[in-house]
């Protein structure tokens, strides 16, 4: 394909400046979760302030937060009425346990090539700092090109806000958008922390599912009782929670919650159709799961139940006597933790009344519950992909990868977006570059180098193609 922009051949000659960064920036530990590497995130977030300043970003700050902090870069535009964008991602990264099954000491980044192909291995490779760094060489990609046309600054004015504590569920970003909200106006938000299907087939997340959570306790008989004294004559709280948690599902797989689906934004059969399109190979599904076989929802592929449909799961569930031999009683409590995966447009509180309502309908009398919620929950999130923005984003991707078309895809987890969307009050579209089998969170996590240079590329074409599209159409 021509490429008259010299944005790939600028991506390929100056990836080893991408390779160096990452180098040093992988090498710091900087785990969130574990407060021993607490000034490690913040010699991370000092690393990564100090590479927007290189890069030439006129203001580049480090943000302190009540927990972990953020770093915030700021470009303007030189171009008169030039759109702005905000870029978020992370800078944290997952603890690295358990490290007897590292092939490859987990801060000490490592080059190989598996199946042929270049991948870089290190916790953090993928998720998120190989992700941001991308942002960086696909920049400056697309500053060389500015210059020939005498320019200086960006096409956009680009803002990005990288937190340092996303791998701990983003307990401060929202206080921290907040309260800093006159500096983040933006007409477009670009995440940066997803994946796409496979090298060959770009993809684009469209949508992430939501959750809500909850510990329900029964309580009987004041003190286990003799199963032989009592047993048959009063209420068992064991039986009645394991009649609660039968009736969650009917015989299709389908919620009981009242009201559960009301609020749910079923996919149109344009939706249906791009998902029946996107590969998915279930016997590698059910190998990665290590199960026998599939489950959920009648009536929907396993793609739409995963991005596109709400469900309900036992976390965990116990009563009475769980030890060795036998012990005949009647226990005197049981308990269950369940959680909810919510899809646009679900309400939060919605959702939490009704799973309240069933709980009381399944109570039966000489039994009392209590339903105990942790926290708020997540927000679900879906993305419109017939807007301005969601349109420069895919011919952006498509161009990176010679023309293909973009698949749009929903992922299966939930992550600050909603909220985000919510306080900035503008579009979100994804630019994500990982793949399924990068082994984020886990073990041998690695990024796939070409994909990295796909990503800048892509970037460099999204500031052009969001600097020309009327995102107000
Ligand atoms: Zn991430």
């Amino acid at each position: 394909m021509t490429e008259p922009d010299g944005i790939r051949a600028f991506v390929a000659e100056h990836a080893h400046e991408l390779a160096a960064d990452l180098d040093e920036w992988l090498r710091i530990p900087g785990i969130s979760a574990q407060p021993q590497y607490h000034p490690d995130v913040q010699r991370s977030a000092d690393w990564l302030a100090a590479a927007f300043t290189r890069t030439g970003f006129p203001v580049s700050e480090v943000w302190p937060t009540d927990g972990l902090p953020a770093v915030y870069a700021e470009w303007p535009s030189e171009d008169p009425g030039a759109p702005t964008v905000l870029v978020y991602g992370h800078h944290d990264v997952q603890p690295v346990d358990p490290l007897e099954l590292w092939e490859h000491p987990p801060f000490e980044p490592t080059l190989a090539i598996v199946d042929g192909v270049e991948v870089l291995r290190a916790r953090g490779a993928s998720d998120d700092k190989g992700q941001l760094l991308f942002h960086l060489l696909g920049l400056r990609a697309h500053l060389a090109q500015r210059a020939t046309q005498g320019k200086a600054t960006p096409a956009v004015t680009l803002k990005f806000l990288i937190e340092g504590e996303e791998e701990s569920g983003s307990p401060n970003l929202a206080t921290l958008m907040t309260q800093r909200r006159d500096r983040l106006d933006a007409d477009v938000v670009v995440i940066t922390d997803t994946g796409m299907l496979a090298p060959g087939v770009p993809s684009a997340c469209t949508g992430m599912r939501g959750l809500v959570s909850c510990r329900v306790d029964f309580a009987g008989p004041g003190l286990d009782l003799h199963s032989g004294v009592f047993g048959g004559a009063v209420p068992n709280p064991a039986t009645a929670l394991a009649r609660l948690v039968a009736a969650l599902h009917d015989n299709e797989g389908r919620v009981q919650i009242p009201g559960f689906y009301d609020d749910v934004l079923a996919l149109t059969p344009a939706e249906r159709e791009l998902f029946a399109r996107i590969p998915f190979d279930e016997a590698q599904f059910l190998r990665t799961a290590q199960s026998g076989a599939l489950f959920g929802e009648a009536g929907q592929s396993t793609l739409e139940r995963l991005g596109a449909r709400p469900t309900a799961e036992v976390n965990g569930i116990w009563s009475g006597y769980m030890g060795p031999g036998g012990k005949t009683i009647v226990p005197s409590d049981a308990h269950v933790h369940l959680s909810f995966r919510l899809v646009a447009n679900m309400d939060r509180a919605a959702v939490v009344a009704g799973v309240d309502e069933f709980v009381a309908a399944h109570t039966p009398a000489g039994i009392t519950a209590v339903v105990e919620w942790n926290g708020q929950g997540v927000a679900p999130l879906v993305v419109g992909i017939n807007t301005p923005a969601y349109g420069a984003l895919e011919r952006s991707i498509s161009r990176a990868f010679d023309g293909l078309p973009v698949l749009p895809t929903r992922e299966g987890g939930s992550g600050p977006e909603a909220e985000i969307e919510a306080i900035i009050g503008a579009p979100l579209v994804f630019l994500g570059v990982g793949l399924p089998d990068d082994q984020i969170h886990a073990p041998n996590e690695k990024v796939t180098v070409s994909m990295l240079h796909k990503g800048a590329e892509a970037a460099a074409y999204l500031w052009a193609e969001l600097a020309r599209t009327d995102l107000a159409a």
